[in-house]
């Protein structure tokens, strides 16, 4: 690991002010702290953002559960909240790595991380979210751009996701055994604007599936989502799956959550 200076700010404002240049923010460190010690991250200070007490809280207010972007992946999980009001999202927390990486993930990080096999962007796309950060809001819709990219500029902090709460959810990934990323995740939701399909893991960012929102508008159904052929190009194939096998293992994902969306 190459040396670094360490801050640990105490608002928001102080955060911003310090994460200057080659500065960048630090949240649990599983993804920045292990790049660091493989030398494929340097940075001269990281800005440790847990001394920030808002930005852990989770709240339900007026149709829209608003997390905040140090939230651990397990305070998300086990959010009477979040569990009330949209349990695909409590759930899809709860099936993130293992504990360790629960007990110190937030959400903030995993998106502004937005590794092509994440959860968390399925939720913000499959819920039709909008981001929140120190100088603006961003529609989910628009957040991710490419592969481990998004629309943040140079020091904008995401300081919370708000999530409105769709009349049911659920998702569903087929996980990479030993790490438990998506080699294959989909986010369903239903709710008066329609439904919303967000598909992780097949390609370079989530996106949604179109085809599968246009059968379930017509029947949310189980069936309706099995029932749709999707193309294999411009899939994912690496030594896991096949851009084929990723491709059929998207309507039977969809499926499945359909289903668990209907049992709740
Ligand atoms: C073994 C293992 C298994 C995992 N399995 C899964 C899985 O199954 N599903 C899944 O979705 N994820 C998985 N993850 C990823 C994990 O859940 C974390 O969400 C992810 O690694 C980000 O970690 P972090 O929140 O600690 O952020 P950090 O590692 O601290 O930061 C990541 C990046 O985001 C930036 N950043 C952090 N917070 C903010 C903010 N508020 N505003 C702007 N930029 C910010 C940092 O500067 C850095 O560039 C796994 C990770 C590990 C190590």
């Amino acid at each position: 690991m190459y040396p670094f200076q360490y801050q640990r700010p105490d608002s928001i404002p102080a955060a911003v002010a310090a994460c200057q240049g080659e500065a960048r923010y630090l949240a649990g460190g599983q993804s920045l702290v292990q790049a660091m010690k493989l030398r494929l991250s340097s940075s001269e200070t990281l800005v440790d953002l847990a001394g920030i007490g808002v930005m852990a809280a989770i709240a339900l207010e007026g149709g829209r559960v608003i997390v905040g972007a140090t939230a651990k992946h397990a305070a998300v999980a086990a959010s009477a909240d979040v569990c009330k009001a949209i349990p695909g999202l409590a759930e899809l927390a709860g099936g993130i790595g293992d504990q360790m990486v629960r007990n110190m993930g937030t959400l903030g990080g995993s998106i502004a991380n937005a590794d092509p096999a994440a959860c968390y962007p399925a939720a913000v796309v499959g819920l039709g979210a909008t981001v929140h950060t120190d100088r603006r809001k961003i529609a989910g819709d628009d957040f991710f751009t490419g592969l481990y990219e998004t629309a943040l500029q140079p020091g904008e902090l995401v300081t919370a996701v708000e999530f409105p709460v769709p009349t049911r959810s659920a998702y569903v990934k087929f996980k990479q055994p030993a790490s438990r990323f998506a080699m294959v995740g989909v986010f369903v939701s239903q709710s008066a604007g329609g439904v919303r399909v967000a598909v992780t893991g097949a390609k370079s960012h989530v996106y949604r599936a179109t085809e599968i929102e246009t059968a379930l508008n017509a029947s949310f159904s189980p069936a309706a989502a099995k029932a749709v052929k999707l193309s294999s190009a411009g899939i994912n194939a690496d030594l896991h799956a096949s851009a084929e096998y990723r491709a059929a293992m998207i309507p039977v994902m969809a499926a499945r959550a359909v289903e668990a969306a209907l049992a709740r």
